[in-house]
């Protein structure tokens, strides 16, 4: 059986995940491991929930497996026209669209399927596509189909509106322009799911796989320094490279054609010695001044806005870590603010932010895209704070430049510049890896869940100093790599 899930989560992102979906399940990671996927599938049904207020006669299917099929089938006999959860099932596809609704004017079904996201994707029109192809072979006459995203622009005031807050668009004409495609892939996947023993090549990968959950299946026992790890490689020179044999950064053809940054990359992994340019790290450096204030924020978004004033997915700051080095040599400081609630965490986080950070110097981040951002979010939710958010992001020095501007870079940092990668090559004493929370998104869902209902006292105090201690790292590591750099400079 192929489910739309298999086609539009594994086929089209890449055919022999589908198959080790099929047959090799035990050598995936599982989605349990992967915090932003199930967020997705979370968010995704929280939507699913606001859109069903467009259909205020519409009738839920619930379960899983055959019975869902009957089930359709019972309330269409009953007179239900309009259907949530609605699945079809045929010549081995099966599919579960979010509305079906019967059209009187002409007496045809049509589908409505729900996304979490602001705009139109590629893969959406492949989706209802499938859908179609499956409701079609199931014995429904299918007519206009549909996407309902959520709405950019919406700014929440008051309780979510779904007429607003949901745009519908008709897609027709698009799925009509994939479904030859739709149709040859539906054939090529019921192949791959009918082979249990592909041959070498047999089915076809572009990857770069350093996310996929099926990495230890395709490439057993990749090595630490593999090609896949070249900065920026795309995936159809990466599969070239491993075809013709390549497997380490090191064996890399002397004549590989690479960017700057990948020479430097392979530059460093051939001698063993990392780049260190003292002179463009020192006039960096001096250009800080004193007090200096490292400061990280933490941050969470939902599709759905949780207060008046937001955006859908918009990132609203709940946490920072500030460490204040008022002069050099002087006792660092520290400051941190965590909200208590998940309500409008904003007033309160800028105005201790406010209450916290020298009104001078150099306020260093890692990363400054993503701080000035908020500062510039957080500034326009508060007119009373636009000035000190602009003042901030005026004096703002990203400490990530002088790795991505290659001054530094080491061959343990695998071409990342990402501080989780360069924290333990430098300060090996310090790393995320040892916390219970070690990345952002981590971060952002455990503060969401503490709130829930079910969480006892204890666990909410758990996860309270696992925040603390996650964030508080974020900015010490700033300091140490700082203070690490300031000596490299001088030496
Ligand atoms: S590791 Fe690559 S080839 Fe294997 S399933 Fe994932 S994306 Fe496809």
């Amino acid at each position: 059986m192929l489910t739309k899930s298999d086609y539009t989560h594994r086929y089209l992102e890449c055919p022999m995940h589908l198959w080790v979906w099929k047959h090799k399940q035990e050598e995936m990671h599982h989605h349990s491991q992967n915090p932003s996927l199930l967020w997705r599938f979370e968010e995704g049904n929280m939507v699913d929930v606001i859109a069903r207020e467009l259909f205020p006669d519409g009738v839920m299917i619930h379960g899983h497996g055959a019975d869902v099929q009957k089930q359709t089938q019972d309330q269409i006999k009953a007179g239900a026209t309009t259907i949530f959860q609605a699945a079809a099932v045929a010549d081995r596809i099966m599919a579960i669209a979010d509305v079906i609704r019967f059209n009187p004017e002409t007496k045809k079904w049509d589908i409505f399927e729900v996304k979490s996201s602001t705009e139109e994707k590629k893969e959406h029109i492949y989706d209802v596509c499938f859908q179609r192809i499956a409701f079609r072979k199931a014995g429904f006459d299918i007519g206009r189909v549909h996407l309902i995203c959520v709405n950019g622009d919406y700014l929440r005031a008051g309780a979510i509106d779904p007429q607003t807050f949901l745009i519908t668009k008709d897609i027709t004409e698009d799925v009509d322009e994939v479904e030859d495609i739709v149709e040859a892939d539906i054939t090529k996947a019921l192949v791959i799911i009918d082979n249990a023993t592909p041959k070498a090549g047999e089915i076809a990968c572009t990857c770069v796989p350093k996310e996929c959950m099926c990495i230890a299946h395709c490439y057993p026992g990749l090595p630490d320094h593999s090609i896949f790890e070249l900065m920026r490689i795309s995936g159809p020179k990466a599969q070239k490279l491993y075809a013709s044999g390549v497997r380490l950064i090191l064996d890399l053809p002397e004549d590989y054609k690479l960017t700057t940054a990948q020479t430097c990359q392979v530059q460093v992994a051939r001698s063993g010695t990392p780049i260190i340019e003292k002179e463009k790290i020192a006039e960096a450096l001096s250009k800080l001044e004193y007090p200096l204030s490292f400061l990280d924020y933490e941050t969470f978004a939902c599709a759905v806005p949780m207060f008046d004033g937001l955006r859908p997915h918009q990132a609203m700051p709940f946490q920072y870590s500030l460490h204040v080095l008022p002069s050099p040599g002087a006792e660092l400081e520290h400051h941190e603010f965590l909200a208590k609630n998940l309500g409008n965490t904003i007033p309160e986080i800028a105005a201790s932010l406010q209450a916290n950070l020298p009104a001078k110097g150099t306020v260093i981040v890692w990363y400054k895209p993503f701080e000035t951002t908020r500062n510039k979010e957080m500034g326009a939710f508060l007119p009373a704070f636009t000035s000190f958010f602009e003042s901030l992001n005026e004096r703002t020095y990203d400490l990530m430049d002088i790795f991505s501007d290659q001054h530094y870079v080491h061959p343990d940092f695998c071409g990342s510049c990402s501080i989780k990668k360069v924290l333990p090559v430098l300060i090996p004493a310090l790393s995320h890896k040892n916390l219970t929370i070690h990345e952002g998104m981590a971060a952002s869902l455990s503060w969401y869940r503490m709130f829930g209902p079910e969480k006892s006292v204890k666990e909410r105090e758990e996860t309270w100093g696992n925040l603390i201690e996650y964030c508080e790292l974020d900015t010490f590591a700033m300091v140490e790599i700082f203070r690490y750099l300031m000596n490299l400079s001088k030496a």
